[in-house]
């Protein structure tokens, strides 16, 4: 009888930023240790990390594979500007020296974003993989865990790290694209496949939501093309147009068993054949702030709020998260039965939570942070609750994600969540743990750009995404691009930059 294979020594890590050029918010230390910031020698951090969807995937799936999981630092925080280099220096250099503490290891997964820069580096995932690779040598089998939303470069391939980002948005998918980057790995390792990964870069820059056709066509499709014979992954990578760097844009990332060439290109090709073509058929509507509410309010009625994605503010892709254009049109308008949430703004949530619940008091919300966020609003309000303990849920069956000091105002017939932690609206807790009925309002405001659609889409009527002034506009034209050319090309933006394929190992070498 065969001895049982000896569990695996798997080095999981992670450093997950989607930067944003543009945004008002500075990316500090402070923020990491606000989200998540787990070294392993501080376990009182440890459970924002697995919590969080990529870190905690990875963990339990190399777990289930009944392998040993050494654990290193896992560090996010919620998009804003370019770190300054040395905190990138500082907080890569933790995930290698707990490499080299760990002793020999089989592999290495890690939870990236692809999107991160820091100033004067404008490709960190390269340089992190680049070094991981130098340190480790060749012989160890390194994946990462990718957003769709990550700007891939050729540094990044060429690392011969494994590449598989998720492929839905809302990004729902983590813990099936960790067990698929971790089947590659094993493969790998057992010497059962010998992975080469294709890189066609993709020169558009867009905002895609997978929840509707055809792009969910398009990512049903992307599983049939993983069952091609030969191919491990395919991957259909957005990109992030606020990061401005040298590779950013979207990208087809193919992970085949052995060099394919011509086969991989062509099957490459048409993914991106098929993105460029919904791109320019502009499937999403976004409209400004004035025709969003108009929209909103001639939607027939029906059961379920109509949400109004005010997608510019997004704090999840970098913007502030107090901007006030949505309400300040709600208010003049003086439309009824709608909630608004949430809007970063510590200082009135501190204000209201002092006054106490039931208090009446003026108060200045929002329009605090930065030129894109439009003027504060004054407001005379209720207090109508006061939580610092409320959660919502980031594609989790369990609350994980802490509101910080929260309160409901009400101005009229609008309520509003004011609080104090930085964050995009994921899931319902962030209305329904402040005590509003959701399902009874006819009108329901987040800051998000799609991800709370994985929670509110159950509930709503009807999605309607407004493109006001921000941060995060998809005005893209208007933007100060330095390292981008971005043009106007039809109904769609593109930047100015020939397409080659990369592909590693190259052809003919055995690395
Ligand atoms: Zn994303």
């Amino acid at each position: 009888m065969n001895e049982p294979a000896p569990p695996r020594r798997v080095y999981v890590a992670g450093l997950s930023h989607e930067t944003n050029s543009f945004s008002p918010m500075p990316t500090a230390i402070r923020n990491f240790e606000q989200d998540v910031c787990y070294r392993p020698t501080d376990p009182a951090r440890r459970e924002p990390a697995l919590a969080f969807p990529g870190y905690g995937d990875a963990v339990s799936v190399v777990r289930d594979h009944g392998d040993l999981v050494i654990e290193g630092p896992f560090f996010w925080t919620q998009p804003s500007g370019p770190m300054p280099i040395a905190l990138y220096e500082s907080l890569c250099g933790d995930i290698l020296s707990g490499l080299a503490a760990a002793g020999p290891v089989d592999m290495v997964v890690l939870n990236l974003h692809g999107a991160m820069m820091a100033r004067g580096l404008s490709d960190c995932e390269g340089d992190l993989l680049a070094r991981m690779r130098a340190q480790l040598g060749w012989a160890v089998p390194v994946g990462a865990l990718l957003d769709l939303h990550g700007n891939v470069s050729p540094r990044m391939i060429e690392s011969g790290a494994i590449l598989i980002g998720v492929k839905e948005y809302p990004h729902i998918d983590y813990r099936e694209r960790a067990e698929e980057l971790y089947r590659v790995l094993c493969d790998m390792a057992a010497g059962a496949a010998h992975p080469v990964t294709t890189l066609l870069p993709v020169p558009v820059l867009s905002l895609q939501g997978t929840t509707e056709q055809p792009m969910r066509g398009l990512v049903d499709d992307l599983q049939q093309y993983e069952r091609l014979d030969g191919i491990l992954s395919v991957t259909l990578m957005h990109g992030f147009p606020w990061a401005d760097g040298e590779h950013t844009g979207a990208s087809v990332l193919v992970v085949s068993d052995g060099d394919r060439e011509g086969a991989v290109l062509a099957l490459a090709e048409e993914i991106a054949s098929r993105f460029t073509d919904i791109v320019a058929g502009q499937p999403v509507e976004r409209l400004g702030v004035t025709q969003a509410v108009d929209e909103a309010l001639a939607t027939s009625p029906g059961s379920g709020p109509v949400m109004i994605a005010d997608s510019s503010d997004n704090p999840g892709g970098g913007a502030a998260c107090d901007s006030t254009f949505l309400l300040q049109e709600l208010v003049k308008r003086d439309v009824r039965n709608v909630a608004v949430g949430m809007i970063w703004d510590p200082q009135a949530a501190t204000l209201a939570a002092d006054a106490g619940v039931g208090a009446c008091l003026p108060i200045r919300i929002g329009g605090k942070v930065g030129p894109m966020s439009g003027d504060p609003i004054d407001l005379d309000v209720e207090v109508l609750n006061v939580r610092s303990d409320a959660r919502q849920r980031v594609f989790s069956d369990e609350p994980n994600d802490p509101l910080g000091l929260a309160v409901l105002l009400r101005a009229g017939g609008i309520e509003i969540v004011v609080n104090s932690h930085r964050q995009q609206v994921f899931s319902t807790e962030c209305f329904s743990e402040m005590g509003v009925d959701l399902a009874a309002k006819s009108l329901v405001v987040v800051k998000s750009s799609q991800h709370f659609r994985a929670s509110f889409d159950r509930l709503s009527r009807r999605t309607i995404y407004c493109d006001g002034p921000g941060t995060l506009t998809t005005d893209l034209e208007h933007l100060p691009y330095r390292s981008l050319g971005v043009t106007r090309r039809g109904a769609m933006f593109a930047v100015d930059r020939p397409v080659m394929a990369s592909r590693f190992p190259k052809a003919g070498s055995n690395s």
